[in-house]
């Protein structure tokens, strides 16, 4: 049913990227901000060049369309399903896009760049499939699918009626509780039922119909980590009368019921005075690892976080309906645990997202990750941290940061051995630490590398499979 799309005419499929490759640059007009590493199994390194996606494209532009479909005709006869970078105007001819909407991490406000943190559509059909939401990241959502519908009227067009868009939205997948893959959550469950964020109007009855956005995400973690920087600030509980919810590390269900109490007076001033629907009814929590009725375990044995956050393991089904097959795997984000990555199977092709990890998962990830069609996965430069952290002293605070960021990150000289492990079609860089990270040290990305590559930026959408036809 969720068939991986395997690559074997090598020489067709570069001459379907090149011409594709070269009509969408000329169409979009840009600098190219996407490389590309060797053909898949081809050592003579064929280069392709692939354009990034352009931020200045007016949306609704329709020019050049027609030449974009002579060439996306021209190759179908040998189209093999290689996801390809695609701009605004020819988006709409996949069923299956990836839309990167935040590809920055850790620190949110790098000088120099407009990248978001981290946060990941995957669209099948009209179905929007969310993994992480960073900073920034809900605003990139309506950038990338708020087209509203608007009306004339004397003086100029308005919006007919609310946005809607986030009726689209149906599961949410957070790989760890990071603030650079979270932050914007807070943002998204108070502004999102505005635009119907799991509601819909029933039109027979005129009433407020809930279809939950799903949420899954980590358990509690258990326990506090090791101090391992010599801390000596304040530890931050969590306020509840319930001696069993008081908690230095809650999980994601316990987040989404805290950030609804927060925002209490704006939530019930929306709901007794502005016509908003429940707020406790748009969401649905699933903890992967939980133990609550519903909650999904980890097919091993929960081992104690503060000595070992990425047990060897098989990949495990979180999610499935008619269109997409989720499964998930723990990747290696010590002292994070859980951290998870989590693959997309649909009938067009699958995409990996690693969440953030060192690259020594035990094969963690190589098991979940294995012929995907895309790995969309975080990288950290290593030129940085050396610039940033020097030779600091075994034994203190700042050893113990640089030794975090080394291990618990994957290195840009690193990760293309994973991802050539992985025996991925694409690699996708994200998660850019820092984001202001130069191409010039990103294409180090190609070392060890055997599939393409490509540089994430915010609002990149990458079509998966092939164009829908006719
Ligand atoms: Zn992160
Ligand atoms: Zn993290």
């Amino acid at each position: 049913m969720f068939p991986n799309r395997g690559v074997n005419d090598m020489n067709a499929l570069r001459r379907m990227v090149l011409t594709v490759a070269l009509v969408v640059l000329v169409i979009a007009g840009i600098a190219a901000v996407s490389v590309s590493g060797s053909s898949k199994g081809d050592p003579s390194g064929t280069e392709v060049t692939v354009p990034g996606y352009d931020r200045n494209a007016a949306p609704g532009d329709t020019s050049g369309l027609q030449k974009e479909e002579e060439a996306v005709s021209q190759q179908k006869s040998s189209w093999k399903g290689q996801p390809t970078v695609i701009t605004g105007t020819g988006s709409m001819k996949y069923r299956t896009r990836l839309v990167l909407l935040g590809t920055t991490g850790g620190i949110a406000y790098w000088p120099a760049t407009t990248r978001a943190t981290s946060s990941s559509a995957l669209v099948v059909g009209d179905t929007i499939y969310i993994v992480d939401m960073g900073q920034g990241s809900t605003y990139r959502l309506s950038e990338a699918f708020n087209t509203g519908t608007f009306v004339n009227t004397p003086g100029g067009k308005i919006e007919d009626g609310s946005p809607t868009f986030l009726k689209n939205v149906k599961a949410l997948f957070l790989t760890h509780l990071h603030q650079d893959h979270t932050a914007d959550y807070p943002n998204f469950l108070m502004n999102g039922p505005g635009a119907n964020l799991g509601w819909v109007i029933d039109p027979n009855t005129g009433q407020a119909k809930y279809v939950p956005l799903q949420v899954f995400g980590p358990p509690n973690r258990g326990q506090l980590e090791d101090d391992k920087t010599n801390y000596t600030g304040t530890i931050v509980y969590t306020d509840s009368s319930d001696p069993e919810l008081i908690t230095s590390t809650p999980g994601t269900r316990q987040m989404t019921a805290l950030i609804m109490q927060a925002f209490a007076q704006t939530v019930n001033d929306m709901t007794l005075d502005n016509g908003y629907p429940d707020f406790t009814k748009v969401v649905k929590v699933t903890e992967i690892g939980g133990t609550q009725p519903g909650d999904i375990p980890l097919p091993v044995p929960v081992p104690d976080p503060n000595n070992d956050t990425c047990p060897a393991m098989d990949p495990f089904e979180v999610y499935r309906d008619d269109q997409v097959r989720v499964t998930c795997t723990l990747v290696d984000h010590h002292q994070v645990f859980p951290a998870f990555a989590y693959r997309f199977d649909t009938a067009d092709g699958s995409v990996t997202f690693s969440g953030d990890t060192g690259k020594n998962t035990k094969g963690n990830l190589q098991k979940l990750a294995n012929g995907s069609d895309v790995l969309v996965h975080e990288v950290i430069d290593r030129a940085w941290i050396n610039k940033k952290f020097g030779n600091p002293a075994n034994g203190t605070r700042m050893y113990a940061l640089k030794e975090h960021m080394l291990n618990s990150h994957t290195t840009i000289d690193e990760v293309g051995q994973v991802a050539t492990d992985c025996n991925v079609n694409t690699l996708i860089l994200y998660h850019l630490v820092p984001g202001n990270t130069p191409n010039g040290h990103l294409i180090e990305a190609k070392k060890n590398l055997t599939g393409k590559l490509i540089i994430g930026e915010d609002l990149m959408q990458i079509g998966i499979g092939r164009p829908k036809q006719g």
